[in-house]
């Protein structure tokens, strides 16, 4: 028996901060006990005095499925006090579609979770089936409609990875192949999520000019499927389309207000970070080989160049995330070097398959309106980083989303409804079992820290440092992460399954 006693417990529901000792007896909590009352000679005391218990946070919206596997203790996100990840959102979810090169191989879900278990991960995992790994494996990135005989095997990997645990199904709708999809196809596949209470998690076709068909998009295929559906990364990209929140959030009200479950998720900073061939406008970004079609020719080369100085992105104030150029904007470099911003930018896609970036183009207070709602909760839409390791670097919202979202939340609605977007809200949204309360019959993922001193230290040069004040963190039980030994962690996490309701 473990007893954490004397911290003031925010339980997760958003309700008052109470003192107490909370008992814990093997994987689960035992009682909330008056202080004292419950601390026998046998237990092993935990000292909680001058801190704040909390669940286990929870990342709604994350993308470690392959990276678990080469970084099983995940401690960017245990060291924010994070004990499950929701992974495979945006479309993307190696885990869901037979993996056979590399490392590690798998068939189904299942599989991965047994391979998961085995490598014994620092955090639980929650895995939603990914339309894009579902799509390319069933007809690699074809810009058509797919045959009645592709979309029986789209929907079977997809009912297959529902019968395995899956949370539900995400679509990534300005990414390939999903870009491709219509309506009718989106409709019919998340239609197998009709009866089972599962998620509809979608980044939606368009976050900026087009955001109000993208969203009556959403909307449109959460209700035909009767389904929850969940707004990945909720946002106004482009100065041009900030005006449109008020309109967005009256939409969803009014969907909320019909009887349609609606929830989104965001990471509690104004700069995205995506592949830099995002800030391609229409027609360059439905060109899945873009190096290629840049390679070919220098007209090409122009044609590009000239694009670029419409895209809805602020290209000159973007910020390379990449090796030599981290942390400084196109723009300077671009200065630099006596060239165009725009010009650069090509030359870097052309260049650097796949290289991320971080695009300005959020509005600061739209971001802490939409942070406001209280269907909104925290997820930091990225991977596992290597924490120790320089070059594996990212977006700091990898390591420091959930202090920076505490933070932000709790000046303008107090700590425990800060508590409650990041424990029990995401934990309703994904149906996540006997997590994200302090309570009584609930596995007992728990985090100790001084709300005072919680705060991040990453930063878009690569910093990539875990953050400080949290004391404790523990999965199941057991310890995970101890600040009296930092070097240490204990990895008790697992896959965990979402049955349907
Ligand atoms: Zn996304």
């Amino acid at each position: 028996m473990k007893v954490i006693s004397g911290a003031t417990i925010c339980d997760g529901s958003g309700g008052p901060l109470r003192q107490g000792d909370v008992v814990i007896d093997g994987e689960k909590i035992a009682a909330i006990a008056t202080p004292g009352q419950c601390v026998t000679a046998d237990a092993e005391v935990i000292n909680g005095a001058g801190l704040m218990l909390a669940p286990g946070f929870i990342d709604a919206h994350a993308h470690s499925e392959a990276r678990m596997l080469q970084h099983p203790a995940n401690r960017t996100k245990l060291l924010q006090g994070v004990t499950t990840e929701v992974n495979g959102n945006c479309g993307s979810s190696p885990s869901c579609v037979p993996h056979a090169s590399g490392t590690y191989c798998w068939q189904s879900l299942a599989d991965y979770a047994a391979l998961l278990n085995s490598l014994q991960p620092g955090v639980n995992s929650v895995v939603l089936c990914g339309h894009n790994s579902v799509r390319e494996a069933v007809m690699g990135n074809d810009q058509r409609t797919p045959t009645a005989a592709e979309m029986a095997s789209m929907k079977a990997l997809l009912a297959a990875a529902l019968a395995d645990g899956a949370a539900g199904f995400s679509t990534g709708l300005t990414y390939f192949p999903g870009k491709f999809s219509s309506l009718a196809e989106l409709i019919e596949l998340t239609s197998l999520l009709k009866g089972t209470g599962k998620v509809y998690a979608t980044h939606m076709r368009s976050e900026g000019d087009e955001i109000e068909a993208a969203l009556a998009e959403a909307l449109a295929i959460a209700s035909a499927a009767s389904c929850r559906l969940q707004v990945s990364h909720f946002k106004t990209i482009s100065e041009r389309n900030w005006h449109k929140l008020p309109a967005l959030l009256a939409r969803i009200e009014a969907a909320r207000a019909s009887g349609l479950e609606v929830f989104a998720d965001r990471y509690p900073y104004v700069y995205s970070c995506t592949d830099l061939r995002q800030a391609l406008p229409p027609p360059y970004d439905r060109i899945p080989g873009i190096q290629q079609f840049l390679r070919e020719s220098a007209e090409h080369q122009s044609e590009v160049v000239a694009a670029l100085s419409r895209s809805a992105r602020d290209v000159a104030g973007t910020i390379l995330m990449e090796a030599a150029l981290r942390g400084r904007t196109i723009g300077a470099v671009a200065a630099e070097r006596g060239q165009s911003a725009e010009q650069l930018c090509m030359e870097l896609i052309m260049a650097v398959p796949g290289q991320r970036a971080a695009f300005l183009g959020m509005s600061e207070a739209n971001m802490r309106e939409i942070l406001r709602q209280p269907w909104v909760c925290a997820g930091s839409d990225n991977v596992s980083l290597h924490l120790d390791d320089p070059n594996d670097f990212g977006h700091p919202r990898a390591a420091g989303t959930f202090p920076v979202f505490f933070h932000m939340v709790a000046e303008a609605l107090g700590p425990a409804e800060a508590v409650r977007k990041m424990t029990s809200l995401p934990a309703s949204v994904f149906n996540i079992p006997r997590r994200g309360l302090i309570k009584p019959g609930f596995y007992a993922d728990l985090v100790l820290f001084s709300p005072e001193r919680y705060a991040s230290h990453a930063d878009y040069a690569g910093n990539n440092q875990a953050p400080e004040g949290v004391q404790m963190v523990m999965v199941a039980g057991k310890m995970a992460w101890d600040a009296r030994q930092p070097a240490e962690v204990g990895r008790h996490g697992r896959f965990i399954p979402i049955p349907a309701q």
